[in-house]
């Protein structure tokens, strides 16, 4: 990314342009076109809302955990009337519930739903291929809105597959570059919903940058640092290939989780089938604060333990595996939890960096050590 930031309306950026465009479509699993914003993936949240629906449209936020609220009150910032479907914070967006309340709108009031596959405070996903399902079944025509920020490239998805219409992303989980990328997958559906959409939208407006896109420009100046560091990582992604990175965050998952289980301590998440890939959240036992025990590990190995968010706080604790990390950096990851729990005098017992091991690498792979004096 340390380059020399080149012309944006010149020739060498288009062949970058069209190169990134192109390469994210596959990471998202669609033929369709790909909006690649300079923000946050907040932004690229708002934009999604913004192009598709008009002013006090009933939506459907699933509670999963803080990022759904982020959701929420985006939505509502925006003038869309939201219902927000209560959720525990320790599993995915209920299909139940999403069958309850689609199946009981049978006049099509509600112009779209919003779900977040990974939600990021809780380690849980959502099934989105089943969400889908259901609405299918319904013929219910609500846009499904997905929020992937914290599992593309790290979970499998499949925005064309699912018929997802929005699929939102971001540059700085499982895409390995800097914060400082919005993305949004767009599918027929959305795009003819972006013709009568009605809120008010000009930065965000997907017509203009589409229009644009197609000789591999943006109608502003791009982030084009970050662009480089895009191609890289595309890459990277393309190197190992995306079902062997899928495999690697899902081994280590559940190297984590056999850790977890063994120090005795919660997951968070408490439906294997919605376990996260990317990152493990885990309670401390009641009376001991999470965050002192990421201050612990902090002060004393270096290493930054993710918070508790929302309800979470001082509860939780949260351990990331996604990117650019390999089995090494989850057993010193692991150690320096296993090593914060000793020193914070949290009750636990030993063994979990062990069990991460014994699951990373199983005994029956393990040579016998060669015999002592040979
Ligand atoms: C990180 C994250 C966001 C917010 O993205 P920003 O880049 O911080 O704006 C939203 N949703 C989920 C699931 C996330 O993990």
């Amino acid at each position: 990314m340390d380059r020399p930031v080149i012309d944006h309306r010149g020739p060498e950026f288009a062949k970058l342009g069209k190169e990134v465009l192109e390469g994210m479509r596959a990471i998202f699993r669609t033929s369709g076109p790909v909006i690649i914003y300079p923000s946050s993936g907040t932004g690229a949240c708002e934009a999604s809302l913004v192009n598709t629906l008009s002013p006090g449209d009933r939506v459907l936020v699933f509670e999963t955990g803080h990022f759904s609220g982020i959701w929420r009150q985006a939505a509502e910032r925006v003038g869309l009337n939201v219902e927000y479907v209560p959720g525990n914070w320790r599993r995915g967006a209920s299909p139940a519930d999403l069958e309850a309340r689609l199946g009981s709108d049978p006049q099509r009031t509600f112009k779209a739903v919003v779900v977040v596959h990974n939600e990021t405070s809780t380690g849980a996903t959502s099934r989105i291929a089943e969400l889908r399902h259901i609405m299918n079944r319904l013929r219910h025509p609500a846009l499904l809105i997905v929020d992937a920020i914290s599992s593309l490239a790290c979970i499998d998805y499949r925005h064309d597959e699912w018929e997802v219409d929005v699929t939102v992303c971001g540059s700085q989980k499982g895409l390995m570059v800097p914060p400082g990328l919005g993305f949004n997958a767009v599918s027929e559906k959305a795009l003819s919903a972006n013709k009568t959409a009605k809120l008010p939208r000009s930065y965000w407006d997907w017509q203009e940058i589409l229009k644009h896109n197609q000789a591999g420009f943006f109608p502003y100046t791009p982030a084009t640092n970050h662009l480089y560091g895009l191609r890289e990582a595309l890459l990277m992604l393309h190197e190992e290939g995306l079902p062997n990175v899928f495999r690697r965050h899902d081994r280590h998952g559940e190297a984590t989780r056999a850790a977890v289980r063994a120090w005795g301590l919660a997951i968070v998440c408490e439906e294997p089938l919605e376990y996260s890939s990317s990152m493990t959240a885990v309670f401390t036992p009641e009376g001991h604060n999470a965050d002192r025990l990421r201050e612990i590990v902090l002060e004393n190995f270096d290493m930054s333990l993710g918070a508790g968010l929302g309800k979470l706080a001082g509860k939780a604790f949260r351990i990331g595996h996604l990117g650019s990390f390999n089995d090494l950096m989850l057993a010193g990851t692991l150690s320096g939890v296993e090593m914060g729990l000793r020193f914070a005098g949290v009750p636990h017992r030993d063994g979990g960096v062990m069990a991460a091991l014994d699951h990373l690498v199983p005994a029956s792979t393990k040579s016998e050590p060669a015999p002592v004096g040979r």
